[in-house]
């Protein structure tokens, strides 16, 4: 992030020094640091189990500017994790209700709302003026407007997302390292990934992944320690185990590529909406035959079998040895991948598994192949067995 300058005229008050005294004894922070949080300006998307605790800390932090934006009701159903909102505050607008605490713990912060939907008309004139943007979204729309606002700005785009038990972090900032659409090209097929909704969350989740988005923005300000561009942070939570993976720049990124194909704003429902469908051409990718792999296995030289059907199609037949990762969870669980070993994907026909390989190979898997026909093909030509339905 350009280095915010500090205006001459800046200071802090005998009030915020006191305030602020943990953080001006430390010289990564110090007064010149302590004025850089004063005069940034950070905006927020979404008042929710993210927002909540990256607002809070932000606002404690002594960030001078919060933009928030949100445009939902506080329900009984959010006060398991939104702890920014509390039980009196059901019925109140989020924003009202996120202003109010923020106040509460830091009068000097000025909360700038938006009570709106975020959309492709209204994305670029509120991030604009804005040093960086954290994205507390739940949906994947959201996610894509964001980040491609973001890389059309030139502003970082500090990144959580949570789902039951686990969480993931990064810093997407397009002129240092890769945007969102680098990792995820794509969005899943709708109804694949299910929302926290759907799944349900444990509700300290965000409350660890918010905090790791507070921790990225006031060291972007800051200008100190290592952001996470360029790295994915995965949180298990019920394993209580932290592991990083490394992004790359895809350069042909089609909105922060070499030669980037988006120069504004699209319409992300109807990205997000129509693909993944039955009827989405088929993408070409290495393969094997059923054949061939049946070879391998003999030859005691068996891939890595991964099977990207639904749970509830490996109940009714499967390859032996055959580890279930759900096409929707393939981008989540790729780092329960290695992209050393010789991997062969596949699904009922094919179709799924080729969708699957083309996303690892543009994730940088190389030794990938999909089992062609999937085990239709493998009950015809290898094992008479298996089961077809
Ligand atoms: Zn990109």
């Amino acid at each position: 992030m350009a280095t915010l300058t500090i205006s001459p005229t800046a200071q802090l008050s005998k009030d915020e020094i006191l305030r602020y005294s943990r953080h001006l004894i430390m010289p990564e922070v110090g007064m010149e640091g302590q004025l850089k949080l004063k005069q940034a300006r950070v905006l927020c998307i979404g008042a929710g189990g993210l927002g909540a605790p990256l607002a809070l800390y932000l606002a404690a932090a002594g960030v001078g500017t919060l933009g928030i934006v949100d445009f939902d009701v506080v329900d009984f159903t959010n006060l398991q994790r939104q702890v920014i909102h509390d039980t009196n505050d059901v019925g109140r607008p989020k924003l009202e209700s996120a202003r109010d605490t923020i106040l509460d713990i830091n009068p000097n912060v000025e909360v700038i709302p938006y009570e709106t939907r975020l959309t492709s008309e209204n994305a670029l004139d509120i991030f604009r003026d804005f040093d960086l943007v954290a994205d507390g979204t739940d949906n994947f729309p959201t996610r894509y407007l964001v980040n491609d606002a973001c890389v059309l700005l030139g502003k970082p785009n500090v990144y959580a997302s949570i789902f039951r038990f686990e969480g993931q972090a990064s810093v997407f900032y397009a002129k240092e390292g890769p945007c969102y659409r680098c990792l995820y090209p794509e969005p899943p097929p709708p109804g694949l990934v299910p929302s926290c909704a759907e799944g349900g969350v444990l509700g300290v989740l965000p409350g660890i992944m918010g905090c790791i988005q507070a921790l990225e923005a006031i060291k972007l300000i800051l200008g100190k320690g290592e952001p996470l561009i360029g790295r994915l942070l995965i949180f298990d939570a019920l394993g209580m185990r932290f592991r990083e993976l490394k992004l790359r720049k895809n350069p042909e990124c089609p909105v922060c590529g070499k030669n980037p194909t988006i120069h504004e704003l699209i319409d992300y429902e109807q990205f997000c909406g129509i693909r993944g469908e039955e009827h989405k051409p088929d993408v070409r990718v290495p393969e094997i035959t059923a054949v061939e792999l049946k070879e391998l296995m003999d030859e005691g030289r068996t891939p890595v079998l991964i099977d990207v059907r639904e749970p509830h199609e490996y109940q009714i037949c499967r390859i032996p040895g055959s580890k279930l990762i759900p096409l929707g969870e393939v981008p989540a669980r790729m780092h329960e991948l290695n992209s050393a070993d010789e991997i062969v994907v596949h699904c009922r026909s094919g179709a799924r598994s080729a969708q699957a390989v083309d996303f690892l190979m543009k994730s940088g898997f190389r030794k990938i192949h999909n089992l062609k026909g999937g085990i239709l093909a493998w009950s015809d030509q290898v094992d008479p067995t298996m089961p077809k339905y």
